[in-house]
Formats: C-alpha cells, sequence, structure tokens
C-alpha cells in the first residue's frame, strides 16, 4: 500500500487529548471527526441531530476561525503556509443525499469549503502552496448492512471522492488498528489512483461522465461556507 495515502492513527499524537481511539476504530451510526491544524489537535465533533460530526465541524467556531485565521495568513505581507487534518470514522456522506443547506451531503460541504477558500486567493493556482487538507477516512462508507441492503442512502461514491481530490482535499485512508480496513484499502486504492493520475479513472459501478461530475460540483456550491474569506485584491 502506498504510505502517502495512508495516516496512521498514532501519528496523530492524540494522547492527553481525551479522543477515544475505539470511536473511531469502528464505522457505526454514530459519526467522529477530529480536527487538527499545523499538526495540532483542535476539537473534536460528534454527530448530533440527524447530522453529521463534519457537519458540526464545519459550522463550529474553531473551524470558522482557523480558516479565517489561515486564509489571512496567506493574505499578509510575508504569506505563510497551513495543514488541516480532518480524521473521520468513515468516509463523509454522500454529497447529493438529502439537501446541501440541510442534512447530509457532507462530500458536498467539504468540497465546497475548498473552493471557496481557493476562491478567495488572488491567485488560486497558489492554493497548494498554501494549504495542506487531509481528510484521513478509515474507509467507504457504501456498506451493506447486515440485512445485505445500502445503508440509509448516504454512502460514499467515487464521485465524491474525485470532487473532494479535485477540490484540493487529500482524501486518505486513516489506519487505526494493526492494519487498514477492507473498505480503508479500497480507499487507499483509488484516492491513490486520482491523486497520481491526470486523467480521470473511470469507476466500474459509476462510468465517469464529465456532465455528471458538473452537476455534482453544482449541487456542492449550494453550501455556504460559515468562515468569512477576505475578496481578492482589486474585486
Ligand atoms: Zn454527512
Amino acid at each position: 500500500m502506498n504510505p502517502d495515502t495512508v495516516v496512521h492513527w498514532k501519528d496523530l499524537k492524540l494522547a492527553r487529548t481525551g479522543i477515544k481511539t475505539e470511536d473511531f476504530a469502528k464505522q457505526g451510526n454514530t459519526t467522529f471527526a477530529l480536527l487538527l491544524v499545523n499538526g495540532t489537535f483542535k476539537d473534536q465533533y460528534v454527530s448530533e441531530g440527524g447530522q453529521c460530526a463534519e457537519h458540526w465541524m464545519l459550522t463550529s467556531v474553531t473551524w470558522v476561525s482557523e480558516i479565517e485565521r489561515a486564509v489571512s495568513k496567506v493574505h499578509g505581507p510575508r504569506p505563510e503556509p497551513s495543514s488541516f487534518l480532518v480524521a473521520l470514522n468513515r468516509t463523509p456522506c454522500n454529497g447529493h443525499h438529502g439537501s446541501i443547506s440541510g442534512r447530509g451531503g457532507c462530500s458536498g460541504k467539504l468540497v465546497a469549503e475548498l473552493v471557496r477558500i481557493r476562491e478567495s486567493l488572488a491567485d488560486p493556482d497558489r492554493f497548494d502552496e498554501f494549504f495542506a487538507f487531509t481528510l484521513a477516512c478509515t474507509g467507504y462508507y457504501d456498506g451493506p448492512n447486515e440485512e445485505g441492503k445500502p445503508m440509509y442512502g448516504l454512502w460514499t461514491t467515487n464521485y465524491d471522492i474525485l470532487a473532494l481530490q479535485r477540490a484540493g482535499w487529500k482524501v486518505k485512508a486513516l489506519q487505526v488498528g494493526k492494519s487498514l480496513t477492507a473498505r480503508g484499502r479500497k480507499l487507499a486504492t483509488w484516492s491513490g489512483e486520482i491523486a497520481t493520475s491526470k486523467v480521470l479513472v473511470p469507476d466500474e459501478k459509476h462510468p465517469f461522465v464529465k456532465e455528471q461530475f458538473d452537476r455534482y460540483m453544482d449541487q456542492a456550491l449550494k453550501w455556504t461556507p460559515k468562515a468569512s474569506l477576505p475578496r481578492k485584491p482589486g474585486k
């Protein structure tokens, strides 16, 4: 497995943060997220009120203020880079599910956040120079449940992973135990292929069609990030 596509739990250095490893080792109804900025643990989130943990992260004071600070550092006289790492006990739910402004659609929300940050830069092409966004997930949220039925209709598709990567998220598999889960291996393989390929990799279940992808992005961008980003100079 390509080490560039795997994040190891122990490397997050979460001792004394109160984070429970077992919350991230299992994939169930309850979702957990945690945020590290520049290698330092900042906050943890849990699903509540029908919203996923990553929704609560994106609407949290911590996320909003850290994003605003990171963007303002880029606009300063001596631009400085920032790194964000988000760990989840699965992948974010499908970007098309539910209403992007309401419940669900977390992949789309995460996509929209980075698209807006990129657009706020005087030179969007320098995004990678100033930001490293890593999304470390234990595996695809795509599984059939015990009865063999799909879970909730929320499952993550390869479009989601593709859109997240295109937006600027380095989607990696999070290894919590001694080895990756089966879904973690699948995620690491697919995200690695997208990351190293200039051409779009077709998914055998969902053949890639540009029109569909564009529709996906239109939907994702209906999410309005809570951070207020500075306008581009001259606008
Ligand atoms: Zn969600």
